[in-house]
C-alpha cells in the first residue's frame, strides 16, 4: 500500500510527518530517501515535534544518529550519509537501537546496507515543481495500518 502526496511547502512536510508520528502505537522503523535537500531532515523533525519534542532537532550529519526521549518512546534520528562502512554500525551497537520503545528515522539507509531493521515505511521524498512528491509505501500490516489513516 502507497500513499502519494504533492507537499507544496516545508509546512506541509512538517504537518504530515506530525501526523505519522502520532499514529505510530509500537516500535517503528522508518527509511528516508531522496536527493539532499529533499526534506527528510524536515520530515524529522515535523515528526519529533508532532510527538511533543519541543526543543531543538539538529542534522544527525557528522553524529550519525541523535538520540530524543519524547512521550514515552525513545527516538533515533539518523542521517547515514557519511558513513563509510556499514561495518561501523556494528561499532555503534545498532541492535540497541531496534528495541520495541523505539523509533527510528533512518536517512541514507541504502548506506546501512543489511545491517538495519527492515522498514515498516519507506519514505522517497523527491523535487517536483517548486515543492515536493512524497511517497510512503508500507512493508507490512502496521505500516498498512498507517498509511491506511492517511488516505
Ligand atoms: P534533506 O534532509 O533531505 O537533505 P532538508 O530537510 O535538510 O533536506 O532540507 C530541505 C530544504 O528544502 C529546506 O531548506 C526546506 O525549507 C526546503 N523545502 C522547500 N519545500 C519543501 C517541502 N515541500 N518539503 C520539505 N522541504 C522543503
Ligand atoms: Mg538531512
Amino acid at each position: 500500500m502507497k500513499y502519494t502526496q504533492f507537499l507544496q511547502d516545508e509546512q506541509a512536510t512538517y504537518a504530515l510527518a506530525g501526523v505519522v508520528a502520532k499514529l505510530c502505537m509500537q516500535r517503528t522503523v522508518i527509511y528516508l530517501s531522496g536527493d539532499l535537500g529533499a526534506g527528510k531532515t524536515t520530515f524529522s523533525r515535523g515528526f519529533l515535534h508532532g510527538l511533543g519534542f519541543e526543543g531543538i532537532v539538529k542534522s544527525p550529519t557528522y553524529t550519525l544518529v541523535e538520540p530524543y526521549e519524547v512521550a514515552g518512546w525513545r527516538v533515533f534520528h539518523f542521517d547515514l550519509y557519511r558513513l563509510s562502512d556499514p561495518e561501523e554500525l556494528e561499532f555503534m551497537g545498532i541492535r540497541d537501537y531496534f528495541e520495541d520503545d523505539c523509533l527510528c528515522l533512518i536517512e541514507w539507509p541504502d548506506k546501512g546496507a543489511d545491517l538495519l531493521a527492515s522498514a515498516d515505511l519507506e519514505i522517497s521524498i523527491g523535487f517536483e515543481s517548486e515543492g515536493r512528491q512524497i511517497n510512503i509505501l508500507a512493508n507490512n500490516d502496521y505500516g498498512r495500518m498507517i498509511v491506511s489513516k492517511l488516505k
